[in-house]
This record gives C-alpha cells, structure tokens and sequence, in this order.
C-alpha cells in the first residue's frame, strides 16, 4: 500500500466526516431532527448506507447512527507519511468517506442544494429507481457492459468529448462529476454542445467529489435488485459489484485528498480507480479483480496526438476491469453504440425524415435462397439524401437473408431488430416497425455524410455481427420512389397479416415444448421466464417464438426448450417438466412453477417486469401496476416499493411480475378468474391496451367490464376503491373468494 495513498485517503475522510457531522448538526438545529430525509424517486432511502448497513435513513435523527459508524471506522490520522502492509485503514476511511458522502447529498436535498445548478444547467443528481432497473435490462442482455464514473476535468474539452464518446462507443454508461480547480467535466462537455442525460448514456451527477457517491449508490440499487439481496450484507453488494458490474473510477486531473478517500471508497466495491496524472500504483489485487489504483499520466500515454491518447487511455481502462467490449466498428460517417440509440432528432434539427405522419415509411426482411442473396449488397434504388431537398419522403428498407440455419419463424424476429440497429447511428431515429416504421436525420449527420445507403450497411454489417450463427448472406436494398414504394407497401401488407395469423394461432394447447428465459439469472439467481406461446416473458422483450429462434441461433444460451411433460393441474397451468426445469435451474429453491395461477406458485419475478399483480383482500381481485406509473396505489405501494419486495427472482403468491400483453391473453390467471379478478388497473395500461382490453371484455361477456376498473385516477386507497367497486358493481366482489 503506498504511503501516499493511505494518507492522504485517511486525511480525505476524517475532513468530509466532519463536514458531514456540522451539516447535520446545523440542519437539526435549522429543522429540527424529525424532519425527512431522502433522494427522490428511489425505495431505498440513502441507499449506500442502507446497502452496507441494513440502516433505514428516514428522517434527520436516522442519520446520526451512520455518521457516529463513519467516525468509528476512521484510524488516527498518521503524522508521517503512512507504510501499511494491507489495506484495512485505507478501506475503513473509504467506507467512512461514503457514509459521510451520501450523507451530505441526503441533507442538501433538505436544504434544496441538490440536484445542483449550474449556470442555467441543472445536474441530474442520483439516477432513479426506474432508470436503474431499465439500464439492468441492457446490462443483462450485454449491450450494456458496465459504467464508468468520470471523476474532474479533461486537459482540454476536446479531450472530454474523445473520452466520453470512446465510452459511449463501448457501450459503457458514463456518470459525471468533480471538477479540478472548479472546472468539471461536466463544463467541459456542456460547452461543447455534447447532449447529457439518461438518453445518451451520459449522466452529469454535480461538479463536485461528494457527488461521484451516487455511482456507488446506483450499484448498490442494482445489487438489490438483480442480485436479490437483502440489505444489511456488505459482503454480498461488494462481491456482485466486483464480479458482476463492470465498472471502474476515472480520476481526471489532479486528485486530492477527498478524492484519494472517495477512490478507496470505489476500491471497497471492488471497482478500480485510474488517474490520469502522476499518482502512485496500488497494483496488487484482492479487493478489485486486478489492479486498485493505475496512474497513466496522461501525457505519457503514447498517441500522435490528444485525441489518440484519450482513446488509448479508454482502452487501458477497459483493459484494467476487464470489461467484455462487443461493439464493433461499423464502417460509416458518423459514430455508432448504444449511447445514441436514445437520442431524440428534433424539428430544428431535421433533415430528412421517412415515415411518421402522412408520411410512408416500411420495412421488410424475408429468407430467400442461398442463391438469390448477395451478400454485402447494398443498393438505393432512386435519390438518396445528398440529392433530395429536406424534409419527408417515401422509403422503403428491403432485408433479404440467406443461411443455412435460417427459418421463415427468425423473418420477423430479425426484423424486430431493425429499430435497435438503426437507432444506434449518431443523429439517427428509428421508432415503430413494420408499416408504421418513422426514421429521422439530423442536420449534423447528414452533413457528416450520412446517406440513405448507410442504413444497409449497418444492417448488414448488425445481421452479420449478432446473428451470423443463422445469416450467412445479407442483402438490402432500399427504394426512395414514391410508386415503387407504395408498390412494395401493398406487398408487404400481405406478409404482415399473414405473420399476424400465424402467431395468433399458437396457442399453448398447439405445442408441446415451451421455452425457459434465464437472462436476467445474472442478476436475480433464482429467477426463470417460463415461455409459453400465450405469455410473453416479464420483461415483455420475448415471446415463445423469439425464444425458440433464439434457442436456434444460440443452443447453449439462456433459451431452453422445456417440453412440458405430464399435465399436473389443468387450470393452474402446471406440468411436471415445468416443475423439474424450474427446480433444477433455479438453485433447487423452487419446486414448482404455474404458469396460470397468482395464488399457487406464481411464476418468480425479478427487476425488470413491465408490471406487477398484487392481491386486494378487501376486494377479493387484483391489482395491476405499471412500471411507467409513479403513483401511490391501493396496495399501499408504489411500483418501485413493490419491485423492492418481489424482485430478485422471488416467489410470492399473491404478487406477480409479468409482462402487459399478458393482461390480453387468453391465459391470464385463468386459475382466479382471469380479467374479472382485476378491480384497479394504472391508467397508462389501459389507454395503451384499449383495443385489445375491450376485445378481450367482448370474450368474456361483459363489455362493460374496463368502466368497471379503477384506475390512480379515481382511488389510490382501499378506502376509495371499495365504494368505487360497489357502484359499478364489479364482479370480483361475488366471485369466490380469493383466500
Ligand atoms: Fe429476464 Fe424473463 Fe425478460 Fe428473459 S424473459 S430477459 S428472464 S425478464
Ligand atoms: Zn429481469
């Protein structure tokens, strides 16, 4: 352990622990100690402290506790320059450090400080439970490796933007924060025009160090909930985060004491710290996988220019976590990865858009014959963008594939792809699929020389990268004449209805095999998506038949077929085969599975349910929220509360994460009486479900039913639904009871 570091780290934390006992001091004095405390929109208080701790902060008098702790932790600080074999004195000061951290940014949101403004820009301060669970989703599926929290300034803002676009191009999510001689990062980036926020992958915390704690507190959060853990078990959160969450600190600038104690904060979660100045090495591993602390002084970095020493030193810190990168260079105008697939093209900025209102815009991918399929052709039939004037035009994206794995069941799976391929370009969105397909070009990108073309090549290139295992051969051409177009539309039409009927014909009774989904295992052990063709996985992200092709193109990957064996229970929805795939995939901890039933084994949930089921006793039905609806419901929870108790892979009869096209399904909880049983449903649901929802009340003879329903709207309390129910007569009240 370098003298230096423990030092200076043991100096660090004895000064924001005390910065922390004043703030508190004279918040209590100024509020009074029973006054709350909080970040917005999570369910897990100060969620460093109540990760490590188990310790509930709720109010100011909570907070004592974990600074009086912070304070025990702190060894003296040494008078000479400090040798310590091991790292326990530097590790106490940097759990100290977080506490006293986490507090502060807890009583700045009392004191209406946080989240911070600056010049007109205001930080995004602790990223909330909704984005955490959604940012999960990608990380289990992989195109979302890690994070990388950006601690100070770059030499020049230049060097920022390279930094921050590398990280982006990686796929890896960047937090903002510090500042080094009050110039932050965040500045830096700001100034040159670089877009901030959750849809770029890019979140500005605050401009200073304190700030850098709500990186530690996210990773806690996704311990939670996608490693199910339960709070109070340092050991566990530390050992997910080194081994599951890749993620490492990237001091830029010169670092300070509270830097130092915050870095050996980040090492106790096992994640590495790198700076890009002149800083001793804290090479052993043990806590972090590899190294603890890397100096690679900036311009020592070998690189002809800035530029290139800011991509290397990306590179380095890549190479330092070991972080499984699986981006690939795309040959276009502009940069490509994940980060941009949120971007948002708006008016002002609008080049050339397909589609979208009045406008005609579709795509179509279709197997052809090995031989019919030139691979790497790419073809616009008619003007591309260089020659069109702005504004809206008709296109027309034709995919042909060929391989020797490949089936006409993968046509609309890879096709589903398209959106996600085409909105990773830099200034490029895709929204819709099918016929109702909206593409719009940036200014920016266009001028960068972005072409129509472009969208074949990422195809290609996308079809080749992530399904090469089913596509040998990939060809796309796309028309930009308006006959043609309108042509190939009614073409098209066809297909689509014809795909429709298929997939409205399977049914569970019409297969013997349903498949497993244990992607989000990674994070929630105990979790598995039973798949069947009438119940879409929680996420909602998969059907039976993406399974199924998925299972084809990846047959040692988390899509398993699970022949359903013998039938144990028609109603419920349980087999035997079912029960033994679950039990044997699931850590022997869960005997049995229905696919049909809330009440008798539901199926587990983990943190990525589009909504959740939760039984009202006092009504004898149930209760459906979704993940999109922040309001209190009559359970008495939120949806982010609820996600505390059921997720992690848990199974809790009488609440059920699940997917919200399985509301409409002919299998939805048929054991309790299907749609009948839900007396309160969130409002978004049924707006987005409408069509559907009345279909499925035309089923069941009572057209009146969704009037039936209650929504935030009306009760947000038993109290208020009850009478609700009682006017409108709802069935669940004279079903049979529930318990
Ligand atoms: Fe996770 Fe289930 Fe979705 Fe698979 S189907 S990604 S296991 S929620
Ligand atoms: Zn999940």
């Amino acid at each position: 352990m370098s003298k230096f570091i423990a030092t200076s780290a043991i100096r660090g934390a004895h000064g924001v622990v005390k910065d922390a006992e004043e703030l508190l001091a004279q918040t209590i004095a100024e509020k009074g100690e029973n006054t709350k405390i909080g970040f917005p929109n999570t369910a897990y208080w100060l969620p460093v402290i109540y990760g490590l701790t188990g310790h509930k902060v709720e109010t100011l008098k909570d907070l004592k506790w974990p600074l009086e702790y912070a304070r025990s932790l702190l060894p003296p600080v040494p008078k000479e320059k400090l040798w310590l074999p091991y790292l326990g004195e530097t590790l106490d000061s940097g759990t100290a450090t977080l506490f006293a951290e986490e507090a502060i940014e807890g009583l700045r949101f009392i004191r209406s400080e946080q989240p911070e403004k600056r010049n007109g820009f205001v930080c995004n301060g602790p990223i909330d439970d909704v984005q955490m669970r959604s940012w999960g989703i990608q990380m289990v599926d992989g195109r979302m490796p890690g994070f990388a929290a950006i601690v100070g300034a770059a030499k020049s803002n230049e060097v920022a933007v390279k930094i921050v676009r590398e990280l982006q191009s990686k796929g890896l999510l960047v937090f903002l924060s510090g500042n080094v001689k009050g110039r932050s990062i965040i500045d830096q980036l700001l100034e040159s025009g670089i877009e901030l926020g959750y849809a770029t992958f890019t979140v500005p915390f605050g401009t200073d160090t304190i700030s850098a704690i709500y990186a530690l507190g996210y990773a806690t959060r996704a311990a939670f909930s996608f490693g199910g853990f339960t709070p109070g078990n340092a050991r566990d959160v530390l050992l997910y985060n080194k081994f599951r969450c890749f993620a490492f600190a990237l001091a830029l600038g010169q670092v300070d004491d509270l830097k130092y104690a915050t870095a050996a904060g980040a090492i106790t979660y096992g994640f590495p710290v790198i700076a890009d100045t002149l800083i001793p090495n804290v090479l052993p591993v043990g806590i972090t996988r590899y190294e603890h602390v890397v100096s690679l002084p900036f311009d020592d970095i070998a690189g002809k220019d800035d530029l290139e020493r800011a991509e290397r030193l990306v590179q380095r810190c890549i190479e330092i976590r070991g972080v499984k990168v699986k981006v690939k260079k795309i040959n276009i105008p502009v940069a490509y990865g994940p980060a941009f697939e949120g971007e948002v093209v708006r008016k002002a900025n609008l080049s050339h858009e397909f589609g979208g209102k009045g406008g005609m815009c579709f795509e179509l991918l279709q197997m052809k014959d090995m031989d019919e399929v030139q691979d790497g052709k790419i073809e616009v039939v008619g003007p591309d963008v260089d020659t069109l004037p702005l504004g809206n035009h008709p296109l027309a994206i034709t995919v042909s594939v060929a391989g020797r794995k490949m089936q006409k069941d993968f046509e609309p799976v890879l096709e589903r792809q398209i959106h996600h391929f085409v909105n990773g370009a830099e200034g490029i969105q895709h929204m819709g699929q099918r016929d109702i397909t909206w593409i719009r070009f940036n200014k920016d990108s266009v001028a960068k020389g972005f072409r129509i073309k472009n969208l074949g090549d990422i195809l290609h290139a996308k079809l080749q990268d992530d399904f090469g295992a089913i596509v040998d051969k990939v060809q796309v051409t796309l028309y930009t004449e308006k006959g043609k177009v309108a042509e190939l539309l009614a073409k098209a039409r066809e297909i689509y209805s014809e795909r429709n009927v298929r997939a409205a014909g399977l049914t569970d009774e019409s297969v013997d095999t349903y498949y497993s989904c244990t992607l989000c295992q990674s994070f929630a052990p105990t979790h598995v998506c039973v798949i069947n063709p009438e119940r879409v996985g929680l996420c909602g992200a998969y059907n039976w038949l993406d399974c199924r092709a998925s299972f084809e193109i990846n047959p040692r990957g988390p899509n398993q077929p699970v022949p359903k064996g013998a039938q144990v229970d028609t109603n419920k929805g349980e087999w035997d085969n079912v029960n033994k795939f679950v039990f044997d995939n699931t850590q022997m901890t869960h005997k049995r599975m229905t696919l049909y039933s809330l009440m008798d084994a539901p199926m587990t949930t983990c943190g990525c349910c589009e909504c959740v089921m939760v039984l009202i006793p006092e009504a004898n039905g149930v209760m459906i929220v979704s993940r999109d609806d922040y309001s209190m419901t009559p359970c008495g929870m939120t949806f982010t509360s609820l996600m505390g108790m059921v997720g992690g892979g848990q199974q809790t009869p009488g609440m059920m994460g699940h997917g919200k096209y399985y509301i409409t399904s002919k299998k939805f909880i048929p054991a309790e009486g299907g749609l009948r049983r839900v007396v309160w449903m969130s409002s978004n649901l049924k707006e987005e479900l409408t069509e559907d929802l009345k279909a499925v009340c035309e089923r069941l003879g009572e057209p009146d039913l969704l009037d039936k329903i209650a929504d935030e709207k009306v009760a947000t309390t038993v109290e208020e639904l009850m009478p609700f129910l009682e006017t409108k007569g709802h069935p669940a009240l004279t079903m049979p009871p529930l318990l």
